[in-house]
């Protein structure tokens, strides 16, 4: 059946890559974005597409539209983009959650919230599962990305027992690939571009900090699925690639694959990053059916290609 569809966040680099998916399912797609960290250049492809239809407007003002399924991504993801700005940050997390909450419980929607591992801080356990509470500095720098997305999955399950609306929320461990913007700040994007260019490949520390970097297409299975799947779950669950490495050996991989001759350069480590992370899946396996299939060799290779093309292009 086709379901009318409202992807907030939807010029950005998952949020693009949702629209297209839904889409190309069949679905009528309404993807609202202030571009303050997407770009247009990512929804062009589909511009013209019938069942498509941009709003430029800012998840923090109220907004209205008759829909079955919400996707809530609106906010900034890298670390560089939500500490520009970290009270608009907070705004769009904490706001911008109960503009959609309240969108849902109007018009008797489903609202799938992206939460992030970042709501782990900095772990003390490892892996990371779903009943871990977390160590997160409510002060530091990047409290207004942790401190507003925990508040986000709050005013989830409060209008879940209050209202009874139908939520879902997913917390996403690091995820990559082709329409991250070629100057967002994330590591992966990061690296490949400067390997590509051949400048100094950007360490920060010493790079022993690990992640478990999950491909776009992995992700886009596992949000589809909870959002379709007819079973009382409201969440929150883990959905990420377990494959883990240090930051290190990311760079040394992307210069070997891309045969860059960057050198690396170390830089100091950003305050309250955190040293590992690695999502426990068990329960999205057990309630999703859902793992990721694509390794990080074959996902870089693909997001390779997509930058060789950004960056040929521009
Ligand atoms: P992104 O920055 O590429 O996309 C976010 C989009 O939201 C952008 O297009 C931006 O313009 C838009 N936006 C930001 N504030 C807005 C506002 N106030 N009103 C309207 N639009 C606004 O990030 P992404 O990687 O695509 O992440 C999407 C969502 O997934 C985010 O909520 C992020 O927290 C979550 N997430 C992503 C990752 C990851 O690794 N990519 C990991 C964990 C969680
Ligand atoms: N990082 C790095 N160089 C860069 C960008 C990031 O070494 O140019 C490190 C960063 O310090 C962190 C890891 O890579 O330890 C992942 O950073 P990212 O911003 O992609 O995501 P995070 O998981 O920190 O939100």
């Amino acid at each position: 059946m086709v379901k009318r569809v409202l992807v907030t966040g939807g010029a950005g680099f998952i949020g693009s890559n949702l629209c297209k998916a839904l889409l190309d399912s069949g679905h009528d797609v309404i993807c609202l974005d202030n571009l303050s960290s997407g770009s247009i250049e990512n929804i062009k492809a589909f511009e013209d597409h019938p069942g498509f239809r941009f709003e430029q407007r800012d998840v923090t003002e109220p907004y209205d539209y008759d829909v079955d399924q919400i996707y809530n991504l609106a906010c900034p993801a890298s670390p560089v983009h939500y500490a520009k700005d970290p009270v608009q940050t907070i705004r769009t997390c904490a706001i911008g959650m109960i503009n959609a909450l309240e969108l849902a419980k109007k018009r008797n929607a489903r609202v799938l919230q992206t939460s992030t591992s970042e709501i782990y801080g900095d772990p003390l356990i490892h892996p990371q599962n779903e009943s871990y509470f977390g160590n997160v500095n409510p002060i530091g720098p990047r409290a207004c990305y942790e401190e507003g997305k925990r508040i986000a999955e709050t005013l989830c399950f409060d209008y879940h027992r209050q209202y009874h609306v139908d939520i879902r929320v997913v917390r996403i461990f690091n995820t990559y690939g082709p329409q991250m913007l070629r100057n967002d700040g994330r590591v992966i994007s990061n690296f490949v571009v400067q390997a590509l260019q051949n400048k100094p490949i950007s360490v920060y520390g010493d790079g022993s900090q690990t992640r478990s970097f999950c491909y776009i297409d992995d992700l886009l299975k596992g949000l589809l699925a909870y959002m379709n799947n007819g079973i009382d779950f409201v969440g929150p669950v883990n959905l990420g690639n377990p494959q883990e490495i240090t930051v290190l050996e990311v760079a040394e991989k992307i210069i070997e694959m891309t045969g860059s001759g960057s050198e690396i350069r170390f830089f100091d480590l950003p305050k309250d990053d955190p040293c590992r992370r690695k999502p426990d899946i068990s329960l999205a396996k057990t309630k999703l059916k859902w793992e990721p299939t694509v390794d990080l060799e074959s996902g870089l290779s693909k997001t390779i290609a997509y930058f060789k093309n950004v960056i040929g292009d521009r």
